[in-house]
């Protein structure tokens, strides 16, 4: 029996328990001759890894021509931790090229990305996805996404848990109805689908109230952005062995422009939980969120504003009731260091890994710089494995070391910059996709960054800054994507070519923004941050980052304050006392 509809629920939850389980009219629409999905089966195509899009630059010609949108569809991977085989990713780079726009794309979350698949070619997209036993199931939608850990196949003991545990949580969490199979899978119907029996045991029918984000960490490696999350847990171990995790939760990027009621917020600390309570712990928390997270505004539905009208205490405490395990206390420790991975490292096992910069993770191919046939002609001949980093970059796993430097040649023919001659704006650089693609953008984001980055980096090297790690993040609308709330410096697109600039995160990714310059024109970004950069490389101290820089400023002035969507024209320059 499908559950009784609640009071003041959203649009969305209506769909959702109405679906039979995600299936909708979609494998009747699929089966049609159109273009495109209708509404309601626009929102539960999300839970099956894909979005319906159009393609936003002819957008409005074409309605001008009284023609229907050039609809489209974005298809995600799921990949827990990021780690495919050789195999598998010449099979993802074959899909690109046989059904989508010949690009792949690294997500901020460690996933996969097809943007331009048509109608015509969505099954075979996702069946081919299948086949080579990744899915795109649960990639997006309101369930418990990708899960996140340190991709770097160090082969340490504490790695090698990390990866497990993300894979166990995403097979705890994944949803069990039948609907995938049978709309993509060929008609692989189960009985027990075509009956009222089928049930969705932990997600019931209306799913969580929205997306839920976990992400592992580890005491030693925040290459993961771990804060920033819905659950976070960070494995804490003894000698090789992890032992516990620390347990934070309530993170999340996303605000509304003109809404102060909305805002990004990094995860609190809940508890410390011993290793073989973790994955009842993450189950527990997505279970209280299911129960009592907003189902009315879907803007205020993450788990964050949950917490933000609970109180850390109450989370708490319901946390406590509901688990089988006595929580321990949260166990203090330093804030964890962050590596890139980019690079030549050794692996435990005696092979190497080479960690490859991919510029907002597009891997395409251009006539400066043919990254695609690069990556998949090194891993076809030299059968590497291919980890995803959460900072859309690429780490070629288990080569020879006598194999390295030809590996290095054949990126280095292509065009491909190795890390030594990236600045560290660029090499810390990340942009969501935003136009044309995406349907919230407001402005451009992947397709402006590297000429943002060359102008930057032009102006960090003139005041002998260019060797300072600094993150710039950008992304075309406040949604977040990028993580831009955690960055040294983030754009966030407000209209085309306008955008807020935040600063004051930074790479350990454990302090959110300030909003720094409200309505900037992308020509201005450089003008309006002059000022403070030079402020900084006269008078910081010793090495301080910019952030650190500018947060001791901020600090003086007490004017910090909570981002959130609130616009408001900030007189920042004149408050730190840089301008008068
Ligand atoms: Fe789209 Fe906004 Fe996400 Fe960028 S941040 S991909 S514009 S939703």
């Amino acid at each position: 029996m499908a559950e009784t509809p609640k009071k003041e629920e959203s649009k969305v939850e209506g769909v959702k328990r109405a679906s039979r389980h995600l299936r909708g009219t979609i494998a009747e629409t699929l089966a049609a001759d159109s273009t495109h999905f209708h509404e309601s089966d626009e929102v539960l195509l999300k839970f099956h890894g894909t979005y319906q899009q159009d393609d936003r630059d002819v957008r409005q010609d074409r309605r001008k021509q009284g023609l229907e949108e050039a609809y489209q569809f974005m298809v995600r991977v799921a990949i827990p931790s990021g780690v495919v085989t050789a195999d598998q990713y010449v099979q993802l780079d074959e899909l690109a090229d046989r059904y989508a726009n010949h690009s792949l794309r690294v997500t901020t979350r460690q996933g996969i990305q097809y943007h331009g698949v048509l109608k015509k070619g969505l099954k075979k997209t996702i069946a081919g996805i299948n086949q080579s036993l990744l899915t795109t199931l649960a990639a997006c939608g309101d369930v418990e996404r990708n899960v996140m850990g340190c991709p770097a196949p160090l082969g340490d003991s504490a790695h090698t848990t990390v990866q497990r545990l993300t894979k166990e949580i995403a097979r705890e969490l994944r949803p069990a109805t039948k609907a995938y199979h049978e709309i993509w899978l060929n008609g692989e119907k189960h009985l027990s689908t075509e009956t009222e029996s089928e049930t969705e045991p932990f997600y019931k029918d209306t799913y969580l109230p929205r997306k839920f984000k976990t992400g592992v960490a580890l005491a030693t490696d925040n290459c993961i952005d771990v804060y920033s999350y819905d659950l976070a847990l960070v494995a804490i171990f003894e000698g090789d062995n992890v032992v516990g995790y620390n347990v934070l939760v309530g993170g999340g990027m996303g605000m509304t422009h003109g809404k102060a009621d909305t805002f990004a917020r990094l995860a609190e600390p809940l508890a410390y939980v011993e290793a073989e309570h973790v994955i009842e712990t993450a189950r527990t928390v997505a279970a209280i969120y299911r129960d009592h997270g907003n189902r009315a505004d879907r803007r205020h539905s993450r788990i964050k504003y949950l917490i933000a009208e609970w109180g850390m205490e109450k989370f708490r405490e319901e946390f406590r009731q509901r688990v089988s395990f006595t929580p321990q206390p949260f166990r203090s420790i330093p804030t964890p260091p962050v590596h890139d991975h980019l690079g030549l490292h050794p692996q435990a096992d005696g092979k190497w890994f080479l960690g490859v910069f991919v510029e907002s993770g597009r891997i395409i191919d251009r006539p400066e710089c043919q990254m695609k046939t690069a990556l998949r002609s090194i891993v076809e001949k030299y059968r590497t494995g291919v980890h995803f980093t959460a900072s859309q970059n690429v780490l070629l796993t288990g080569l020879n070391r006598s194999d390295v430097d030809a590996v290095q040649r054949v990126l280095k023919d292509h065009g491909v910059r190795l890390v030594e001659e990236l600045s560290l704006a660029r090499r810390f650089s990340m942009a969501c996709p935003a136009l044309p693609t995406c349907g919230l953008a407001m402005a451009d984001s992947e397709r402006l960054m590297p000429a943002v980055v060359d102008r930057f980096e032009a102006e960090l090297t003139s005041l002998g800054l260019r060797d300072e790690p600094i993150s710039l993040r950008m992304t075309g609308c406040p949604n977040g994507c990028a993580r831009p709330y955690t960055a040294d410096i983030a754009f966030v697109g407000r209209r085309p070519d306008v955008y807020h600039i935040y600063v004051g995160g930074g790479i350990p990714g454990d302090r959110v923004v300030d909003l720094y310059a409200a309505d900037v024109a992308t020509q201005d970004m450089v003008t309006v941050m002059r000022p403070l950069l030079s402020s900084w490389a006269s008078n910081r101290r010793n090495s301080e980052s910019l952030s650190d820089y500018y947060q001791r400023l901020l600090n003086r002035t007490e004017s910090r304050q909570l981002i959130t969507g609130k616009e408001e024209p900030t007189q920042r320059l004149i408050q730190l006392g840089i301008a008068s």
